[in-house]
């Protein structure tokens, strides 16, 4: 069933998403570029459209760059530490250079997502950090911040972040505790949750939101995946970010407005361009 008609919320005003894959919502029964409408008729503030591929971001900028035009929609590029990527670093660095020069001045906001994932590669392989130091390096070059994708390897990341210390940028659905949090606020990034922050289970995310200072925090959907609750288990699509807000504006005693006007202005620090 596809969701093609979207009751807009007016909450949704003032929202900013800073890691959604618009492109992926079609093939989860949403439409993609209806709901990219509904969102900014709404007042949405803010997305971050985010690429995992070298070569998708062509097609994701012929697809919604209408809505990229009043500045509210960019666009990162960046290669998730697929294996095949791995393989054949070089060409794929090599082709995302290509397509972000390529882009229309202003619409690429970041290098990401990229990093390491030790659930899809348990061996760690000695080219997933050469493909995430590549990107860094691209990042310094290009003078833009970074969107980190770190699963069950912090020390890894910590490490090797810490080698560009030059570059800045998000650690997106960040996933591990306050003293991790702590490490890479001190290094300079912001850290940003998803709506697994939501979660019954996740007192480790609730703790470590507790420890990021006001002006480091952003809230993201990383949808079609981790929609809050209530949305659990369903594709989640940017809207449903309102929730996280909520959970999040509870945890830190502030109203859901004034959380708004707050990540509005740290996603436009960390991803204003060529800062
Ligand atoms: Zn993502």
């Amino acid at each position: 069933m596809c969701s093609t008609d979207f009751e807009i919320d007016a909450g949704w005003r003032g929202l900013f998403d800073t890691h959604a894959h618009l492109s992926f919502l079609d093939e989860r029964g949403i439409d993609g570029k209806k709901c990219a409408a509904a969102l900014f008729e709404a007042g949405f503030a803010g997305i971050i459209d985010i690429g995992t591929v070298a070569g998708d971001l062509g097609s994701r900028i012929a697809e919604f760059s209408s809505f990229a035009e009043d500045g509210r929609l960019h666009f990162a590029a960046g290669i998730w530490p697929w294996k095949t990527a791995i393989a054949e670093a070089k060409e794929q660095i090599a082709l995302l250079e290509r397509e972000i020069d390529a882009a229309p001045v202003g619409f690429v906001a970041a290098i990401g997502e990229c990093g390491f994932d030790r659930r899809e590669n348990p061996e760690a392989p000695d080219g997933e950090r050469a493909l995430l130091e590549a990107q860094l390096d691209l990042a310094q070059r290009k003078r833009l911040p970074v969107i980190i994708h770190s699963r069950e390897a912090p020390a890894e990341t910590i490490e090797t972040l810490a080698a560009f210390p030059a570059v800045r940028g998000v650690i997106h659905c960040f996933s591990y505790t306050a003293t991790e949090a702590k490490t890479f606020v001190g290094m300079g990034y912001a850290i940003s949750f998803a709506g697994n922050i939501t979660y019954k289970n996740a007192g480790n995310l609730r703790d470590a939101l507790l420890s990021v200072p006001p002006d480091r925090l952003l809230l993201e959907t990383d949808c079609p995946y981790l929609a809050p609750v209530p949305y659990r288990g369903k594709p989640a699509h940017p809207g449903m970010l309102l929730e996280t807000y909520r959970c999040v504006a509870a945890l830190l005693k502030m109203d859901v407005q004034e959380l708004k006007e707050l990540l509005k202005l740290n996603a436009e620090t960390v991803f204003a361009a060529n800062a």
